[in-house]
């Protein structure tokens, strides 16, 4: 089994969740008491945030190049950025530690296209929603079109998982929201809906969405075993 290397912290309550999915599938896929063998490098997300909103976008990814060169050092064979929004800087950590990144878009558009999806709404921080990184990379890898709610349902999700979700908070208020968004998202088109941001998950599952959930922390987590398997 590969040793996985895990850049986490943004936040920690989201890269609980890829420990605890990890260790899952690897046990349900070896059985006994086998577990993941991960390295986890977990940062101060207060100082990634601060950087994301003031624009120092190299700032962060110096931050997290420095983490991902040292779990290289110790001995890990490929990268698992746990997040959707820093890999607006994948490229720059994987040229600056030599370590591979097994990107967080590509586990989710081969899923959706594995299912027949075609038009996908996008939930996840203003900068995967509203900047090209993100669903660029699912329309020319998967040729998936990428549509995402209006500019004031933006703006609260946004607040939403800094506010709330980064720390461990669900509010009712919150699932309402996620739930006209997706339910806003059908309306437009969407067949299918990711969760692109790896707290979402703790606020919205099949239950309460009118459409079929494509969660990026469990399709992240699930890939990341199969390439250490493989
Ligand atoms: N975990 C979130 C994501 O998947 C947001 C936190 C961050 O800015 O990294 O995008």
């Amino acid at each position: 089994m590969k040793l996985i290397g895990l850049i986490g912290g943004m936040s920690w309550e989201s890269t609980a969740l890829y420990y605890a999915a990890m260790n899952e599938e690897v046990k349900r896929r070896l059985g006994g008491l086998h577990s993941a063998r991960i390295l986890l490098h977990s940062v101060d997300f207060h100082e990634i945030e601060q950087r994301q909103h003031s624009g120092d976008w190299s700032g962060t990814a110096d931050i997290l190049t420095g983490a991902a060169t040292g779990l290289k050092a110790a001995g890990a064979e490929f990268l698992v950025i746990a997040t959707n929004t820093m890999h607006k800087v994948a490229e720059e950590i994987e040229t600056g530690s030599g370590l591979p990144v097994l990107h967080i878009a590509d586990p989710t558009g081969e899923a959706l296209t594995r299912d027949g999806v075609k038009t996908v709404g996008l939930l996840g921080t203003r900068f995967t929603m509203e900047e090209s990184f993100y669903s660029d990379r699912l329309r020319r890898s998967f040729g998936l079109d990428v549509i995402v709610p209006g500019t004031d349902t933006r703006a609260a999700i946004h607040r939403a998982i800094y506010e709330e979700l980064c720390l461990g908070k669900v509010t009712g208020e919150t699932r309402a929201l996620f739930e006209r968004a997706i339910s806003d998202l059908k309306a437009a088109g969407a067949e299918a809906v990711i969760l692109g941001c790896t707290e979402i998950t703790m606020a919205v599952d099949e239950t309460n969405s009118v459409l079929p959930v494509y969660d990026t922390t469990v399709l992240h987590a699930f890939a990341a075993v199969e390439r250490a398997l493989k």
